[in-house]
């Protein structure tokens, strides 16, 4: 970046810690903070008529439909809370396909007779609305002269306030139909989805006994980020439109020093992930930890994990807190996942988990995992799960960001497999040979100092390279990437475990009418599930070459792009577990596809006309200057009578470097004017032909950037975002 304008950012960075005030929410003070700003129960069983409360937990608790004439009580309940605390406006908030979120806001104030206004808010206004539904995408399942949509209250998701100094709002969570009843949304078919699972795996349950009649899928997603000052953001055109830079050389420090992992966090930095935990924390998002990241200018955020359609609102509430908060400490949040060549990308771990409604974790193991065959039951199942349907867990983590990572020996590989650890690995091994007999232990952890703690061992190590490793008691789905909602990656879990469910009921039942003993009909269906599925189920390196080939032999699927891994949603197999569960019929499945494919076009077309508009009005211009200084040198060398073997090999050099970059950007623009075919056959013209392009021009701006004087270049380098803060 030009010295003067650079010379003024690193000063206003400068003045950064004097101004952040870090204010530690003390504890006290979190737990009358927590859920302030939310509609919860509390406040529903204050403000409510005992039967319309009781009807509400119902629906929420047990899935009961709402009785529409309740509707109207709570309407006015949740609109005379919301006005209280300076609300003016209403919104129906939902998640279209294309992946950010959706509110329309409408206002409480109607005119009243006397000409005066009063806030009114009736049943019908908060269970339906209908905003103009003919801008959001809909994967061709509607043209825009039908372009109805309604959004339909989701009772379970509780509402809150969006506040700032000039008023308040009332946020409603809700899903988003098509007047024909198709899913537009990711919650709808999400809320469909958990119902499914429930209903199987009660199916299950009930074989052994439990008295539950829900089963929750639980999550925890946890989110990482970058942090970087707003100044230099700003002077990033490649940072503010795609999310990520387009050039830039890697630095002389980058992370290999390993000194920023759980290091301490700067004030400034401190100071902004408090105000998004207060604000989170009002909002009734259960935010929990936070650290250092490995790249530098890395951090991550986890909450307490929640039912996965609360979770799934809240981790996009975290998303939107974390870019709006930023600002106000001089701060722009970068979700992308991989803002930075070079350095870690972001992902976001998917926590996960089933839960019944008596309170029981269904992949929690206890100490005698050997003895509790239900958990054997159920965590079999879920290898057969990730083995039938990787390529549609491959697919629900597939987006133009995410091909920087998966794969990249950073993140988990794209090939999808178990990580299960010693323990639960020597049990089913157990159970393959036969007989269950015994439970690995971990055993007791000595650090050989006395004044220390004795410290339990874990029975499994980690494996930070699995992308689907059991962490004790739930699976960290650990594909999915920072920018991404989270709803897909539960939905297609959720339809692939719910499959495996049905079957292993199917199975016991069966055998029941057999007249088979219960004990040898689960002992024999572990045996097959592990037989049938153990080729996922891996436990090595999964950033090695080995793993690449042994998952090859072992006929494991392995795309490594989104344009490879898409058409997996579309699969026979896939498709038919998505209708027979129905979560989505074919043709709103096909939307999902079809949206997603042209949003990765529509990415990679963007980046890469940013990357020309970089070229010819950022980096050239530089590179030009620098030329005709090197040039004018040369010539007074010259004219002085001297010789200079090097400067005129300097000045070859550079020619040559900017004569490639110039052909390349010529090279890339060509490639862009590429207007026919199908958007299958776009996808791949983008993936096989663009993307080199651009990979190419990168690499030759960034070998320009190191050697055109710093003063001169147009942009802030790695070195000033990552590390001036
Ligand atoms: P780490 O993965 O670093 O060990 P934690 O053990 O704190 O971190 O857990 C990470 C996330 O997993 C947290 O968001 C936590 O709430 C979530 N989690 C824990 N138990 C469950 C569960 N039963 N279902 C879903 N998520 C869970
Ligand atoms: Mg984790």
């Amino acid at each position: 970046m030009g010295s003067a304008a650079l010379r003024d950012a690193i000063k206003d960075v400068t003045r950064w810690p004097m101004r952040a005030t870090v204010q530690e929410m003390a504890p006290s003070q979190a737990s009358k903070l927590f859920g302030s700003l939310t509609f919860n129960d509390e406040v529903q069983r204050s403000r409510l008529p005992k039967d319309v409360y009781r009807a509400l937990r119902r629906t929420i608790t047990q899935g009961e439909p709402l009785d529409p004439s309740v509707a109207d009580t709570i309407a006015t309940a949740m609109k005379d809370w919301a006005v209280e605390r300076g609300a003016t406006h209403f919104t129906h908030w939902f998640l279209p396909m294309t992946g950010i979120t959706a509110e329309k806001h409408d206002s409480f104030l109607q005119p009243g007779v006397d000409g005066r206004a009063v806030a009114e808010f009736s049943g019908r206004e908060l269970t339906m609305g209908e905003p103009d539904a003919s801008s959001f995408p809909s994967g061709g399942m509607r043209s825009t002269f039908e372009a109805r949509g309604y959004t339909a209250w989701d009772p379970t998701s509780p509402p809150w306030l969006l506040t700032n100094h000039n008023g308040a709002t009332l946020v409603i969570p809700t899903a988003f139909v098509s007047w024909t009843g198709e899913a537009l949304d990711k919650k709808t078919p999400l809320l469909r989805s958990m119902e499914a699972l429930s209903k199987q795996a009660v199916r299950v349950l009930r074989l052994f006994g439990s008295k539950a009649s829900r089963v929750y899928t639980t999550c925890g997603p946890e989110q990482e980020y970058f942090l970087i000052d707003r100044n230099f953001y700003f002077a990033r055109p490649d940072l503010i439109n795609a999310g990520r830079t387009l050039f830039g050389a890697r630095p002389p420090k980058g992370q290999e020093m390993e000194d920023q992992y759980f290091g301490s966090i700067p004030d400034r930095v401190l100071a902004c992930m408090m105000e998004v935990e207060a604000e989170l924390y009002k909002c009734g998002v259960p935010v929990k930890t936070r650290h250092n990241e490995v790249a530098p200018s890395q951090y991550e955020v986890a909450p307490i994990f929640e039912n996965a359609n609360v979770a799934t609102d809240h981790q996009m509430m975290t998303m939107e807190a974390l870019k709006r908060v930023a600002p106000k400490y001089g701060l722009a949040c970068l979700l992308h996942e991989k803002p930075f060549a070079g350095v870690n990308g972001s992902g976001k771990h998917l926590n996960w988990s089933m839960s019944d409604d008596l309170g029981n974790n269904l992949l929690d193991p206890g100490d005698t995992p050997h003895q509790n065959v239900q958990f054997l039951v159920f965590c079999a199942a879920m290898l057969r799960a990730v083995n039938r349907f990787q390529g549609l867990l491959r697919a629900a983590v597939a987006r133009a960001g995410n091909d920087h990572r998966l794969g990249a020996n950073e993140a988990p590989p794209a090939i999808m497999s178990v990580f299960l650890g010693d323990q639960l690995t020597d049990l089913f091994a157990q159970i393959e040979r036969g007989a269950v007999k015994e439970t690995k232990q971990g055993g007791i952890l000595d650090t050989g100092v006395s004044v220390l703690p004795k410290l339990l061992r874990h029975a499994g190590d980690r494996n930070r390279t699995s992308p689907f490793a059991f962490t004790g008691n739930k699976f960290e789905f650990r594909a999915v990437s920072s920018n991404q909602s989270i709803a897909f990656p539960n939905i297609a879990l959720n339809v692939a475990v719910t499959e495996a469910l049905d079957y292993v009921v199917t199975e016991l039942e069966t055998a029941k009418k057999k007249g088979q003993k219960h004990e040898t009909a689960v002992r024999a269906l572990l045996r097959k599930l592990v037989k049938d599925n153990k080729r996922i189920v891996f436990n090595g390196n999964g950033y090695s070459e080995e793993w690449v080939k042994d998952a090859a032999h072992r006929g494991l699927l392995n795309f490594t792009n989104t344009v490879e891994a898409l058409p997996q949603l579309l699969e026979p197999e896939v498709v038919e577990a998505f209708e027979r569960y129905k979560v989505l019929n074919g043709r709103e499945l096909r939307a999902r596809y079809e949206v997603k494919l042209e949003t990765y076009n529509k990415t990679i077309n963007m980046e890469a006309q940013m990357m020309v508009l970089m070229a010819n009005r950022y980096i050239l211009p530089a590179a030009f200057q620098y030329q005709t200084q090197v040039a004018q040198s040369v010539a007074a060398v010259k004219a002085a009578g001297a010789q200079s073997k090097e400067s005129r090999r300097a000045l070859d050099e550079l020619t040559g470097l900017i004569d490639a970059f110039r052909t390349r950007t010529q090279k890339l623009v060509r490639a862009l004017d590429n207007h026919d075919g199908s958007a299958e056959q776009h996808a791949r013209h983008f993936r096989q032909v663009v993307v080199p392009a651009m990979e190419a021009l990168r690499d030759a701006g960034d070998r320009l950037e190191t050697i055109v004087p710093h003063g001169m270049w147009p942009l802030p380098t790695y070195r000033e975002m990552l590390f001036i803060k």
